[in-house]
């Protein structure tokens, strides 16, 4: 299981170090290994709403999906607003059982570092979660819905056990399949 933390823009909003440090927690915590890939290139224009000022979650999705990496997961970052039709934001948009997932951190941006830390996981290990096969989940958990900040800072950072295992037996599967 490889998992590509694909970075569209230039991520002025994140420091290097701080983001380095919500990926190896989340590679020891699901126990896959993570690489990190910068997007070179411009965003095709009709990702972005120039009314809305905000990046269109679903074209960004696919256009990952034409770019057609080669990795298992592929959680793409953006620092730029992002929204699906008939919302006013998302944090994040995800395939679920699929490959692909978005995130924005514009929303979750705080100048205490480790609450910031802390949103970024929970929130790539919300979107990774449902390309696991994970959907919303009612427990104190990580999957659970979260459509405001208030929301973001209330849920589990982690994930519940019965979705931590569900993940936890879906790699092993995998592994045994290989
Ligand atoms: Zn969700
Ligand atoms: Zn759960």
């Amino acid at each position: 299981m490889r998992v590509l933390v694909y970075v569209l823009d230039d991520l002025k909003c994140i420091r290097q170090d701080l983001l380095q440090e919500v990926i190896k927690e989340l590679e020891n915590y699901l126990k896959v290994k993570f690489f990190v890939e910068k997007f070179f290139g411009n965003i095709p224009k009709d990702c972005y709403n120039q009314r809305r000022m905000q990046y269109n979650a679903e074209r960004l999705l696919s256009f990952v999906k034409y770019l057609n990496l080669n990795y298992d997961k592929v959680i793409s970052l953006i620092c730029e607003d992002i929204y699906v039709e008939g919302t006013n934001f998302v944090f994040g948009l995800a395939e679920i059982n699929g490959k692909y997932c978005i995130l924005s951190l514009r929303r979750l941006i705080s100048i205490n570092d480790e609450l910031f830390k802390t949103r970024v996981f929970k929130e790539m290990l919300h979107e990774l979660g449902h390309c696991f096969g994970l959907k919303h989940c009612a427990n104190d958990c990580a999957m659970r819905f979260s459509n405001s900040l208030f929301e973001v800072d209330t849920k589990n950072k982690y994930l519940c056990e019965k979705c931590y295992n569900y993940i936890m037996l879906k790699l092993e599967n995998l592994r045994n399949q290989t």
